[in-house]
C-alpha cells in the first residue's frame, strides 16, 4: 500500500476503494492486522508522547481520518488521495462481515449503545457472527481478552477513544489473527 509521510507519520495514500481492495486481501489470507485511524488530534497527542507515537508507528497502517490531515499534506505539499475515515471502513467491513459470515467483537462505548449496537448489527447484518460485544467502562479487560482468545474473531473494533484504543489493540494484538481498528465514536455513531 502506498504511503505518505505527513509529520513524521506514513500516512495510507490510496482511495477508499484501494484501501477496500487490500482489506479483504488481508481478511482472507487471516493476516494480523492494526489500523490506526488517524485524526489531528491523536497526531498532535504522538508528537507531545513518543511512546504513543512509537505504538501507533507499529501499526499497519495509518489512515488520513481527520479532514485536517488532507489540509496539512496539502499545505506542506505533500497531498494524499484522500480522507480514509474510520467510521466508513467501519461500515464497510461489517458489509464485508455480512457478506462473508466473519466473526466480529466489538469493545467500547456506553453500554446503551453497545446494547442499540447488538440490536441493530443482528438487524442489518443478521449474518454477522458476534464474537462477543463489550461496553467500554469496563474496570478490567480480562473478559473481553477471554472472549477473544475463546472465538478467534476475523474483526476487532474497539472504541475506547485514543490512545485507549491503540493501547488495548497493541497489548492484545497476539490474542487472534484479525483485522484490529480503533475507531473512536464510530459506534456512537452508527446507533446515534
Ligand atoms: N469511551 C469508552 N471508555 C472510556 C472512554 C471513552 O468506551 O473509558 C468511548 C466513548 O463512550 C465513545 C468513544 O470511546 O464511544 C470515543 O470517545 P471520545 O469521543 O472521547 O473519543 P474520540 O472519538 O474523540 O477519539
Amino acid at each position: 500500500m502506498k504511503t505518505q509521510k505527513i509529520l513524521n507519520f506514513d500516512f495510507v495514500n490510496a482511495t477508499n476503494q484501494e484501501f477496500q481492495t487490500e482489506l479483504i486481501k488481508l481478511i482472507d489470507s487471516k493476516q494480523n492486522t492494526f489500523i490506526v485511524t488517524a485524526n489531528p488530534e491523536i497526531v498532535m497527542y504522538a508528537r507531545s508522547h513518543p511512546n504513543f507515537a512509537e505504538l501507533i508507528r507499529t501499526a499497519s497502517f495509518i489512515t488520513p481520518d481527520g479532514i485536517g490531515i488532507i489540509y496539512a499534506g496539502k499545505k506542506l505539499n505533500t497531498p494524499l488521495q484522500e480522507r480514509i475515515t474510520g467510521f466508513d471502513t467501519f461500515l464497510f467491513l461489517l458489509k464485508i462481515a455480512q457478506e462473508k459470515k466473519l466473526k466480529v467483537l466489538f469493545y467500547g462505548a456506553k453500554p446503551e449503545v453497545i446494547a442499540a449496537l447488538k440490536e441493530k448489527a443482528a438487524a442489518e447484518y443478521p449474518d454477522i457472527k458476534v464474537a462477543g460485544a463489550f461496553d467500554g467502562y469496563l474496570s478490567d479487560p480480562a473478559p473481553v481478552q477471554q472472549k477473544i482468545k475463546e472465538n478467534q474473531p476475523d474483526l476487532v473494533f474497539v472504541a475506547l477513544g485514543a490512545p485507549k484504543q491503540e493501547e488495548f489493540i497493541k497489548n492484545n494484538f497476539h490474542l487472534t489473527n484479525a483485522i484490529w481498528m480503533g475507531i473512536g465514536g464510530s459506534f456512537d455513531a452508527f446507533t446515534g
